[in-house]
């Protein structure tokens, strides 16, 4: 399978538009050694002309512009996205949607909860039924696996992760399973197996056994430190109660992966307050030195 960076960054991007934090700003004045990063989204495909849209970021347009495969030239108008999966209903992953409008309709795939908040909340499946019949909801059943029309040779295997659903969601109090998933996907003819979780917030020992058995790890490499936030001086929420596992500390993402000897390991959905986009920093030397990846805009990886 192939499997495409569309956009490596978490909500903002990098460097974020109002952000002045040491990343954003040394970015801007030329001072940080960094690659700017667009907000969340990945591609797959079994066969590299259809491929499957996993999140669709507001950066949706530009990111699409980037990676020729999407605009195939089969017909006067025309796209390489042949389905859509959303992983959760957050702006970042699902406001993309939108910008898809005039080719609609799609098939996008996602939980019961991720289609509640995206039909109460944030109607975005209301509003645009009026746009050539709006988005083909297909349900995901937590404990299902699911094939996509567009690539016959991936299956999909949902996994249910512990997060919380967005402000605008009518159970943001209230979590549910399936409010947040990570993705097994399995091509089923070169045996290739993809574990891809943007919002990875808790990894407990069936998870770990899952992520053992996977060839390529795309996992949440949101924040470095769980109070980064904090010591950064731009907000006062935690990666934990954002659903994120930062990678220092005790229980932390590293030594999750440090467990995983096996598959190669990419860290994506990087916040711009994170110190490993600074290609300089100790921060990415530890990674370096663990063999751990970041991901980046443009990234190829075929399984
Ligand atoms: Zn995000
Ligand atoms: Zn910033």
């Amino acid at each position: 399978m192939f499997v495409q960076i569309l956009g490596s960054a978490a909500g903002g991007g990098f460097p974020q538009w109002n952000c002045n934090c040491a990343n954003c700003a040394g970015f801007r004045n030329g001072s940080l050694r960094a690659q700017a990063r667009t907000q969340s989204s990945i591609a797959i495909s079994d066969d590299g002309v259809s491929w499957v849209l996993c999140n669709a970021s507001p950066d949706i347009r530009a990111q699409l512009q980037s990676f020729a495969p999407m605009q195939p030239g089969r017909a006067l108008r025309d796209t390489g996205i042949g389905a859509i999966i959303l992983m959760d209903s957050q702006i970042d992953h699902t406001t993309g949607l939108l910008s898809l409008r005039e080719g609609c309709p799609h098939q996008v795939w996602c939980t019961d909860m991720v289609h509640e908040d995206l039909s109460t909340g944030f109607p975005l499946f209301n509003m645009l039924t009026h746009w050539n019949g709006g988005l083909s909801w297909n349900r995901i059943e937590l404990d299902q696996s699911f094939t996509v029309q567009a690539c016959p040779n991936l299956r999909f295997t949902p996994l249910p992760l512990r997060s919380a659903a967005p402000p605008y969601s009518p159970h943001r109090f209230d979590p549910h399973p399936g409010d947040n998933i990570g993705l097994i996907v399995e091509d089923l003819r070169t045996g290739g197996k993809l574990f891809y979780a943007p919002g990875l917030g808790q990894v407990d020992g069936p998870l770990l056994e899952i992520m053992a058995g996977s060839d390529c790890l795309l996992v949440d490499g949101t924040m470095w430190d769980d109070d980064e936030m904090q010591r950064r001086g731009v907000g006062t929420r935690t990666g934990r109660e954002m659903g994120h596992l930062a990678q220092n500390g005790p229980g932390g993402m590293l030594e999750v992966l440090e467990q995983l000897p096996g598959p190669r390991k990419v860290l994506i959905h990087i916040n711009n307050t994170n110190p490993i986009l600074d290609e300089d920093s100790p921060e990415r030397a530890e990674l370096v030195r663990r063999k751990i990846e970041v991901a980046y805009d443009g990234m190829s990886i075929e399984l």
